[in-house]
């Protein structure tokens, strides 16, 4: 990224700014660590008149972190409910238990924060530098765009080492008496004046003078966002292979790469004609009994998409996999949500193996 050294000029301005123009939040009423880690959560995602009213009754019902710590998960849910990403109403509550036991409260460093549930870099960031004064940067979109904007820089923001690059930069200005301070007004501008969508207005904006993007007139179009690249589209065929006590074939998946060290029913590549089929159980020391189509399912990870065909199959002959009892399906082995579409095939397996025993 060029031209970063311009963001040594942007603390005096942008501090002046926010002076008069910070927005008034509850959650800056004060510093309170426990405060601030619920705003920042709430707000992932999500926007800050929609938070306002949660955040409200989340801490008249947890005002602080034991409370949070001892609260029924139903009721936690439920003060969550509407807000979406439930996971991380989950996560608050274990980082709450977690944060007692192992800090006796929230820790004030980035890299104990950052081990809890939950908190990522930009999390830590701004509760080390807001309930902490400690002078860490807390890069966000909102940070991303306003700095390459500033900067006209056309590198794609969504790259891990342009972040990075950011980082290191906000680190070397951030003034050590206001962290907290400088790392909101960066938020604030990006929020209410250097707009996303190609709708900066420049006009209020205390960085005007400094601004690259603006004296070029590329702002608009900028931060650049590199397109993700197009899902793989992968076939798939599951096997539901049913023994004669009705249990289920699983093996594990290799332990690096997709779904590493998982247990997942038996997989041909491909969408297999019954002929593959027989040829696989040969393969493998089996042989099929009878053999029933299960229809088709997809399921979307984030780089690849696997459209499977599914096949109940009653066998004969033990393979190379582990075999489990629709009990032990239930209570001892986790399958990937992947799979979702098959399970129930596994779990009837002893039904169909018991109603069909005529020889294929
Ligand atoms: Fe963003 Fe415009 Fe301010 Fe530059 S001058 S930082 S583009 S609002």
């Amino acid at each position: 990224m060029e031209n970063l050294e311009l963001l040594a000029r942007v603390p005096a301005p942008l501090l002046a700014w926010y002076d008069k123009e910070a927005r008034d939040l509850p959650w800056r009423q004060n510093t309170d660590p426990y405060r601030v880690w619920v705003s920042e959560i709430m707000l992932q995602q999500t926007r800050v008149e929609a938070v306002i009213p949660y955040y409200e009754r989340f801490l008249s019902a947890f005002p602080d972190l034991k409370a949070l710590a001892e609260a029924p998960e139903e009721q936690l849910l439920k003060l969550w409910e509407g807000l979406g990403y439930y996971s991380r109403a989950r996560n608050l509550q274990k980082a709450a238990r977690e944060a007692l036991s192992r800090f006796g409260g929230l820790p004030g460093e980035v890299q104990e924060l950052s081990s809890l549930p939950g908190i990522g870099a930009y999390t830590a960031g701004a509760i080390a530098s807001i309930a902490f004064s400690r002078p860490v940067p807390a890069v966000d979109g909102n940070v991303l765009r306003v700095v390459a904007r500033l900067t006209d820089s056309h590198d794609d923001v969504l790259a891990p080492a342009v972040k990075r690059e950011v980082e290191k930069a906000v680190t070397a200005v951030i003034p050590h008496d206001r962290p907290g301070d400088f790392n909101q007004a960066v938020m604030d501008l990006g929020a209410t004046v250097c707009l996303p969508n190609g709708a900066p207005r420049c006009e209020v904006c205390p960085l005007a003078k400094l601004c690259l993007g603006l004296a070029r007139s590329t702002a608009p179009e900028l931060p650049v966002k590199a397109k993700k690249k197009e899902r793989r589209i992968e076939e798939k065929t599951v096997l539901v292979l049913i023994d004669s006590e009705g249990r289920a074939a699983l093996e594990r998946r290799p332990a690096r790469g997709l779904l590493a060290g998982l247990w997942q029913l038996p997989l041909l590549s491909g969408h297999a004609a019954e002929k593959e089929l027989h040829q696989a159980l040969e393969g493998w020391g089996m042989q099929a009994q009878s053999l029933r189509p299960l229809g088709n399912a997809a399921h979307i990870f984030s780089h690849v998409e696997w459209r499977m065909t599914g096949w109940l199959v009653r066998v004969r002959g033990e393979g190379p996999f582990t075999w489990a009892a629709p009990e032990e399906l239930e209570e001892r082995y986790a399958l990937p949500s992947a799979f979702r579409a098959y399970r129930p095939a596994c779990l009837e397996g002893g039904a169909f193996a018991a109603a069909d025993t005529s020889p294929h």
